[in-house]
């Protein structure tokens, strides 16, 4: 569905990707596990385009972005509306949930589907509402962020980003904001995003949760990717069994 091709991406003289190079298949779950500074939100926040590559190439669904190095130029040869709707096609949902505070759960919720993909306020309306259901948030349509519990919070954004019908959903570390007794609720709704078969990448810290949902785990140490493949491996390579030592 998604592939990252060799993508690098500095911030001044710090190589923070090293030419990265990931496919997350269709209907297939995704985790990237790696230490603080590693990369890890660099590199989903470059695979929606909300920070631009500096080489290499994405995927994503049917259509190919080539990156050359240019750092005053936008993203080249896209104009502001193919990168909205590359950008609609994958959704990501945020550690700190990122909900427009001045507006109500369901007013989040349709925002996107209107002003993106133009969807009459009546439909993103009827989606928005089905898609809150699958959160377990229906009932509380009219309340603003403010009032709800962080998990809660999580789950609207959830399906804010679904409400979008992406073909990829990133999370970048969805549960390290919440309370422990509120990281269930939202790794459930997760997991059954992946039964459902979504297309899905996640960074997360919950190691468990990693080797039970993924098809896929990418270990990346510095930028690069040090290992990657079903998750029982890759908890077994030895970088990767030094790199969670300390957490056991
Ligand atoms: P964490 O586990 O703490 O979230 P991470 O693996 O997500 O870490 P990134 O946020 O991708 O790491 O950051 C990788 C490196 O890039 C870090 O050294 C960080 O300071 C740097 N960095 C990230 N964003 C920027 C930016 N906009 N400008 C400059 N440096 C940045
Ligand atoms: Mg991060």
């Amino acid at each position: 569905a998604v592939k990252a091709d060799h993508l690098t991406k500095h911030f001044g003289e710090l190589e923070v990707l090293k030419g990265v190079s990931l496919e997350v298949t269709e209907g297939t779950v995704t985790s990237i596990i790696g230490a603080s500074g590693s990369g890890k939100s660099t590199l989903l926040r470059c695979m929606n385009l909300l920070e631009r590559p500096d080489q290499g190439k994405l995927r994503i669904a049917d259509e190919t972005i080539r990156f050359t190095r240019n750092p005053q130029g936008d993203i080249i040869g896209l104009d502001r509306h193919q990168l909205q709707r590359l950008r609609a096609k994958v959704t990501m949902v945020f550690q700190q949930f990122n909900l427009w505070p001045h507006l109500t759960v369901l007013g989040n919720v349709i925002e996107a589907p209107m002003r993106v993909k133009g969807l009459s306020r009546k439909r993103a309306i009827a989606l928005g509402k089905h898609y809150l259901e699958r959160v377990g948030m229906a009932d509380r349509h009219d309340a603003y962020p403010a009032f709800l519990s962080g998990g809660q919070q999580q789950r609207v954004a959830i399906a804010r980003a679904l409400a979008m019908e992406p073909r990829l959903l990133l999370f970048d570390e969805p549960t390290s904001a919440l309370d422990p007794e509120r990281v269930n609720e939202v790794l459930g709704v997760i997991r059954g995003l992946a039964d459902e078969g979504r297309t899905m990448l996640l960074v997360t810290h919950e190691m468990h949760f990693a080797r039970e949902v993924s098809d896929q785990l990418v270990y990346l140490d510095q930028g690069r990717i040090a290992a990657s493949g079903p998750p029982e491996d890759v908890f077994d390579d030895p970088r990767c069994r030094q790199f969670m030592a300390p957490a056991a």
